[in-house]
């Protein structure tokens, strides 16, 4: 099936890596024009090398930390440069923070509200006047489970995921007038580099397989096993995609069974 999305124009932010890395991949495989973001300008760049010439000519690379509106705001202005406007944002780039709710600080629970709503509102406000006039505009917000499951332990980042969610209805039902559709993804356990990192903090005597497989049997993962960023990477494809056109304020779990809510 043809997803309509070739020489259309997506900014994936946090595409050094992970799920914005297999995004914004699927995207040029189909046709798309790509900006990617990222904070360390040399992990983005190793992360396309293999890019043959003619998807390297549909891709903008560009260092900037989202929380940074004015540098947000200079991306999009290269990506229209670049490709003459923006159809596509998927909000990817963020990180978790591991502590409790009473051992969490005052500055770490503002820092990851920052990172999960804030960096939300920048590309969304930078964008905003080009995909007002592109057809068939779509903001997808990558999200986490945890924003309708709690968990002690990512106590901050549970409630940033939470309001995220709840931005995203808001901004879904705002920018609805203006035909721009704003969808959620929320992940489950993807394996990634934040549990390659995790997994080599943790001093685990197994071998990664098995910790992840261990994790999953912890976590009650229906499937039995973490996912693999290619599978999210298809749901957002998909919610970009025109062919979606009359879906808007959703929320995607892709989480293998690991939501305990009906
Ligand atoms: P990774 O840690 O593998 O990659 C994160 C990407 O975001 C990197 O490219 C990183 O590059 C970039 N990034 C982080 N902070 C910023 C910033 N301030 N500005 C710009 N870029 C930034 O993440 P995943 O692929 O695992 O996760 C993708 C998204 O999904 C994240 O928002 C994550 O919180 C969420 N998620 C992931 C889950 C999982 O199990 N993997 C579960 C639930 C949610 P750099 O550091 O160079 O900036």
């Amino acid at each position: 099936m043809d997803f309509q999305l070739s020489g259309r124009t997506v900014l994936v932010t946090g595409a050094s890596n992970g799920v914005g890395l297999a995004t914004a991949r699927m995207l040029l495989a189909e046709g798309a024009n790509v900006g990617v973001c990222a904070r360390d300008g040399d992990r983005l760049a190793a992360a396309f090398t293999d890019l043959g010439l003619e998807a390297r000519s549909r891709l903008l690379q560009r260092t900037c930390d989202v929380l940074d509106a004015g540098a947000v705001g200079e991306l999009i202005t290269g990506l229209v440069g670049e490709f003459g406007g923006v159809d596509g944002v998927v909000n990817n780039a963020g990180g978790s923070l591991m502590r409790p709710p009473l051992e969490t600080t005052d500055e770490q629970w503002v820092d990851q509200m920052r990172l999960k709503v804030l960096s939300v509102l920048n590309t969304v406000r930078a964008a905003l006047p080009w995909l007002r006039k592109a057809s068939g505009a779509s903001v997808v917000n990558v999200n986490a489970i945890l924003a309708r499951q709690p968990e002690v332990r990512l106590a901050a980042t549970s409630a940033a995921r939470a309001a995220l969610l709840n931005l995203s209805t808001s901004l879904a039902n705002e920018l609805a007038v203006d035909r721009v559709r704003v969808n959620s993804v929320c992940l489950g356990l993807i394996d990634t580099g934040q549990w390659r990192r995790r997994y080599e903090t943790s001093g685990s005597p197994s071998d990664f397989a098995s910790w992840t497989a261990e994790l999953a049997a912890d976590r009650g993962i229906a499937l039995g096993r973490f996912g693999e960023a290619d599978e999210v990477a298809f749901p957002i494809v998909s919610l970009l995609s025109p062919r979606s056109s009359y879906v808007t304020g959703a929320t995607l779990d892709v989480g293998g069974g690991v939501a305990r809510y009906v």
